[in-house]
């Protein structure tokens, strides 16, 4: 594996690679790897021939309240993923080659990033999609892969590279979640064992949600109430938003029709946590999507106490 730090060096790598009819897959993350990093590297490998993953806690999208420098790292333990993931080239770079000078020049998506987490987090997408942008410019053409656990990242991110008519195919992938159904996070390292045991009821609570579809609801406001009504069952759990919105522009709906995205933010403790489950809705066919569950031979990530 190449392990690079510099631009340099991770355009020689991936600029080599074209030029052998080599095509490239590229994972952004800001490490601290669980099952859910480790599926994205995977998707990629499966259909590339190098695969390039990037770590960088990336300092613009943090809000000056936010856990910048509390962000769990531990690289000795990622680059030992990686190796077992097959990657090809890691690129670790230091924020000063990220950002040489003050940053000038940033990349904004109007509209998509209004709502949801961005209500909350006012620059916190102009601070990913300059970051992404930055990395692939860097990396060049290629596969981009994005969870759709940050399923806002990812319509924002699909929207800046159609707008920006970036060389690159954005892959979307499912959700992984720990065995009990909770999304993993770097963030859930946060969590105490209590806190962790009670975060659970948001996936439940969106399982309860998209089962009330199944049987024909299609009053947004009544599936949002009943992910409410779940998720009140643990006070350590305080909702930020729930909303149900379209696949695509992310528009607010007056009846669940098409491709719907039922969304949630909660703060557990001194976690803010998200997740999200997509329903495929054709008249009375509904398909649900919650992600997959991970292997329970994968470690889970340990909570604050362990
Ligand atoms: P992060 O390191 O948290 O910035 O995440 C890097 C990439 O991994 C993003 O595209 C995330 O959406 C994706 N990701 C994070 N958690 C999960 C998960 N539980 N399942 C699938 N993808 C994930």
């Amino acid at each position: 594996m190449i392990n690079c730090t510099t631009v340099a060096g991770l355009r020689g790598a991936c600029d080599a690679a074209r030029l052998d009819q080599r095509s490239v897959g590229f994972v952004p993350t800001m490490g601290y790897f669980h099952a859910g990093h480790r599926s994205l590297m995977r998707m990629a490998r499966t259909a590339n021939e190098l695969v390039v993953v990037s770590i960088f806690v990336n300092p613009l999208q943090f809000g000056p309240t936010e856990d910048l420098s509390a962000y769990p790292r531990d690289l000795a333990r990622d680059i030992e993923m990686v190796e077992s993931e097959g990657v090809d080239v890691l690129f670790v770079p230091t924020v000063d080659e990220m950002y040489p000078e003050p940053t000038q020049t940033t990349v904004h998506v109007a509209g998509l990033t209004e709502g949801l987490c961005g209500a909350a987090r006012p620059t916190h997408f102009d601070g990913v999609t300059t970051v992404v942008a930055k990395l692939l410019s860097m990396v060049g053409p290629c596969r981009g892969y994005f969870g759709k656990k940050d399923f806002q990242q990812l319509a924002v991110v699909r929207r800046m590279s159609a707008g920006l008519n970036l060389p690159v195919e954005i892959v979307g992938c499912p959700i992984v979640r720990e065995s009990d159904g909770l999304a993993m996070s770097s963030r859930n390292s946060y969590l105490s064992e209590f806190e962790r045991s009670a975060a659970t009821v948001l996936s439940k609570a969106l399982f309860w949600a998209s089962e009330t579809v199944v049987r024909g609801e299609r009053d947004p406001q009544r599936v949002i109430a009943s992910v409410r009504q779940v998720s009140i069952l643990e006070p350590t759990v305080e909702l930020e938003y729930v909303e149900v919105r379209s696949v695509g522009d992310l528009s607010t709906l007056d009846a669940l029709d098409g491709d719907v995205v039922v969304a949630v933010a909660a703060r557990v403790g001194g976690a803010r946590l998200i997740d999200n489950c997509t329903l495929s809705i054709r008249g009375d066919d509904v398909r649900v999507d919650l992600g997959v569950l991970v292997h329970p031979s994968i470690e889970r990530i340990p909570t604050c106490n362990e």
